[in-house]
Parts: C-alpha cells; sequence; structure tokens
C-alpha cells in the first residue's frame, strides 16, 4: 500500500466574472484576468487533476480512483464522490440552483446532483451572498421568474471571512463579487441558471434554464439559519468539524506550531487556503491541494496555516 501523499495538479477555468486573485494571491501559473476557479480536488470529465509527483506522477485522478481504489480506502462508486474547488468572484456569479441525485440521473446523463458547501476564504466590508428565495409557494416562485421581479424573488445574506454555508440541492444560491470560497461539494457539474443580471457573454446572453430551475427549487426555502452553519471558537492545531452530511465530512485545521492529525478517515483531502508549513517534512503553501490516501497513518503539520480539510461520508 501507498504511503505517499498524493500531491495533485489544479484545473483552472476562465469565467466572465473571474479575476486574477487565482494568480496573483494563490500563485498557481495560469494566465488571463477571467480565471474563476481552480479545481484543486477533481475527478471529472470536465477537469481531472493529475498526480504532481512520486509513484503516481501524471495520473489523473479518475484514473487512481479506477485503477488504485485501495487508496481510497476500497469505497464503492463508479466516481469519485467530491469535487474541491475555490472560487474567485469579481463579478457577480449568476442566481442558480443544482438539482440532487434523482433528478440529475434522470435528466443529466445520470450525473450525480451536488449539494456543495463554502468556506468564506476572503470578502469585503459588508459582503452578501444569495442564499434561499422568498416566495412562499410554487405559483409565486413561478410567477416571480417569468415576471422577472429578482428583486422579490432572491434573499441574500450578509457574510463574514470564515463563514460557512452549506447549500443543499435545490437551493438558489449565487456568489457576490468581491468573495472567494473554498467549495466542498459533490463530484458534479450540473448547474441551472435562473437569472444571469442579463449580461452578455462573446455578445449573447448566457443560457437560461427556467424549466429545470422551476422543477428543482425547493418552495419554501429552509430558513437561513439551517444554511449557515456556526463554526464556533477556533481550536488550534485540531481537526474543527465544520459540517457532516450525506455526501462529506468538512473539517478546518488551525495550525500554530505543530499539530497531529489522527488517521480516522478512509482518506483525507487537504487545501492548503492561508499561510505556508510542512507536512510530514515536504514543504506546503497557500494553494497546495493533496490527498492522504488511505492508511497513510498519522500526519505531522508543521507551521503557521489554515487547511480545509474533507473526506466522503
Ligand atoms: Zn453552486
Amino acid at each position: 500500500m501507498s504511503k505517499e501523499i498524493l500531491f495533485l495538479e489544479p484545473v483552472f477555468t476562465h469565467n466572465i466574472w473571474g479575476g486574477t486573485k487565482l494568480r496573483e494571491e494563490y500563485g498557481y501559473p495560469v494566465e488571463g484576468d477571467d480565471i474563476g476557479e481552480c479545481w484543486g480536488i477533481a475527478a471529472h470529465d470536465n477537469g481531472d487533476c493529475t498526480v504532481k509527483s512520486g509513484t503516481f506522477a501524471g495520473k489523473t485522478l479518475s484514473t487512481l480512483w479506477n485503477e488504485h481504489r485501495e487508496l481510497f480506502g476500497n469505497q464503492e462508486g463508479d466516481r469519485f464522490p467530491l469535487l474541491v474547488k475555490i472560487i474567485d468572484a469579481k463579478d457577480d456569479l449568476s442566481i442558480q440552483v443544482h438539482p440532487d441525485d434523482t433528478y440529475a440521473a434522470e435528466h443529466e446523463n445520470g450525473s450525480f446532483g451536488k449539494m456543495e458547501c463554502w468556506y468564506i476564504l476572503d470578502c469585503e466590508e459588508n459582503s452578501t451572498l444569495v442564499i434561499g428565495h422568498n416566495a412562499k409557494t410554487k405559483e409565486e416562485l413561478t410567477d416571480m421568474i417569468e415576471n422577472k421581479r429578482w428583486g422579490e424573488l432572491i434573499r441574500e445574506i450578509p457574510v463574514r471571512k470564515g463563514d460557512f454555508i452549506q447549500i443543499d440541492p435545490g437551493t438558489v444560491h449565487a456568489i457576490k463579487g468581491g468573495i472567494t470560497i473554498l467549495e466542498t461539494q459533490q463530484n458534479s457539474d450540473i448547474t441551472y441558471r435562473v437569472y444571469d443580471y442579463d449580461r452578455l457573454s462573446n455578445g449573447q446572453p448566457r443560457q437560461l434554464h427556467v424549466k429545470q430551475s422551476l422543477d428543482v427549487i425547493t418552495v419554501p426555502a429552509k430558513p437561513v439559519e439551517d444554511s449557515v452553519i456556526y463554526v464556533g471558537e477556533t481550536k488550534v492545531n485540531e481537526l474543527q468539524e465544520l459540517i457532516r452530511c450525506q455526501y462529506y465530512k468538512v473539517f478546518k485545521i488551525d495550525v500554530d506550531g505543530e499539530a497531529v492529525i489522527e488517521d480516522n478517515e478512509p482518506f483525507l483531502i487537504m487545501s492548503v487556503v492561508e499561510g505556508s508549513g510542512t507536512i510530514d517534512g515536504q514543504e506546503i503553501r497557500k494553494g497546495a491541494h493533496f490527498i492522504l490516501p488511505a492508511g497513510y497513518g498519522n500526519v505531522k503539520l508543521k507551521g503557521n496555516m489554515k487547511i480545509i480539510a474533507s473526506t466522503s461520508a
């Protein structure tokens, strides 16, 4: 069994709402002023990360899942379960919603649905996000969408750096400009665009998915308090659980000096989101994404850094 840490080479997307922060602040070698997403841990047709070094150098994460399932504790499933990305929104993202597994399987060629959660890495003073909507019934929702009553429809909430938000399938949501997040999600890329602020991309409005949106949006929306997770007091040098749901467990680790993390999960995804240090002697810094494979054992982190970790549930 391999005891190597799997350091991954991320994949990037360019988006009309993207910017330059992923290059300038996170140090990723990617050109352009429209960099929207860094897929740090991904094994999807639209982005498949490759291993940087060691025994599996050059292999994609989906290949490892298919051919070396022992690295992931021999978990079942035809696809790697999770996708972890950093999203830098220079401008507002479209207002969108994701289907659940049942709807996606039926309408999207057997894709997974998408449950996701956000750790707010950075934002400006007085930032807001769109989470949920104000329609009380399906009829009201339909009317608000068909008659473009966007101001009445969408529910905006204030957010601060360090907030953590869970977004169930069926939840209307949008990241606003100036916000950078780390998203942990089901391995899916199915998004239904409800409203795009009437913007043009290459001279054309981007496609909206009104029918699918109306099919999948939950009415009424969950109360805000059920989406914004209280993170609690920061514990230093410990694995601090942020959420546990049917698809994933997500943790935060604030390393100040030295932390030993016990090997309690089938595998553990880690993304360094602030600072730098070492993991079992190997240097890591902000922007690094890697996986501790099954059976790796306890791991020693040193330095001054913040890490968001996850595993499948
Ligand atoms: Zn989303």
